[in-house]
């Protein structure tokens, strides 16, 4: 889900930020105030340095950003960061199976900032990135498949080809390739796509996302990962 945060969560960043310039006026001569390392390609990558090509993979959300998420009956809540990141690790296991290096933008429960999922594409030189994320709606009658682009002149062909690739996980009409200004995506240099495989809010398709590296998990994952290597070896 790519839904905008909250206008309370903005605002108080604002204040916390005009806070900080008036208070630790060297801390923002540093650059960057509040911000922390920058993600490290050495434990982020599976291989790094790497002449092999490069693979970055984003993970949805993270930290106190949760995404959507879904309420079992037996009152277990999944939330989408979590299963978002599962499937990640699983497109990555079979990308290395495939020959890449890849890399993933977080690799447990972090908090990031969208330009900084970009930046971390471009300085692992990746071929290729990819933000994994699942839809959320109010109604949970409702599932089908989107894949965004950023900037359309370096996008849109490979998020159209990924929309081919990922549409049959879902039945229902209403697939479609859409542009969303994400800061990730504008970001990036690289071809890119933000991809929403199905959604987890779905009443059917719920119950088969709940466990970790169950086999819905596995299907999203070898679709998204068969459609980055189909792309580049067609
Ligand atoms: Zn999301």
């Amino acid at each position: 889900m790519i839904a905008v945060r909250p206008l309370h969560r903005r605002s108080a960043t604002l204040l916390l930020t005009i806070f900080s310039l008036l208070v630790v006026p060297s801390a923002f001569a540093a650059g960057k105030p509040g911000r922390g390392a920058p993600i490290d390609p050495a434990t982020n990558c599976t291989q790094w340095p790497t002449e092999k090509t490069v693979i970055a993979l984003d993970p949805g959300h993270g930290g106190d950003d949760s995404g959507t998420g879904y309420s079992y009956p037996d009152g277990t809540r999944v939330l989408e960061k979590d299963v978002v990141l599962n499937i990640a690790k699983l497109v990555r296991d079979t990308l290395v199976g495939h020959g890449y290096a890849v890399c993933l933008t977080r690799i447990d429960d972090k908090t990031l900032g969208n330009s900084e999922r970009g930046e971390f594409a471009n300085t692992v030189g990746a071929r290729l990135f990819v933000m994994i994320h699942l839809n959320g709606s109010t109604d949970p009658a409702v599932n089908h498949t989107i894949t965004f682009w950023g900037k359309k002149s370096k996008d849109l062909a490979f998020s159209r080809y990924m929309l081919t690739k990922l549409k049959d996980l879902t039945t229902q009409e209403g697939d479609y390739v859409g542009q969303f200004a994400n800061g990730a995506l504008l970001t990036a240099t690289m071809e890119s796509t933000l991809t929403e495989s199905a959604f987890l809010t779905n009443q059917d398709e719920a119950p088969l996302l709940k466990e970790v590296d169950s086999e819905r998990r596995h299907v999203i994952a070898r679709a998204i990962a068969n459609g980055i290597h189909s792309y580049l070896n067609p």
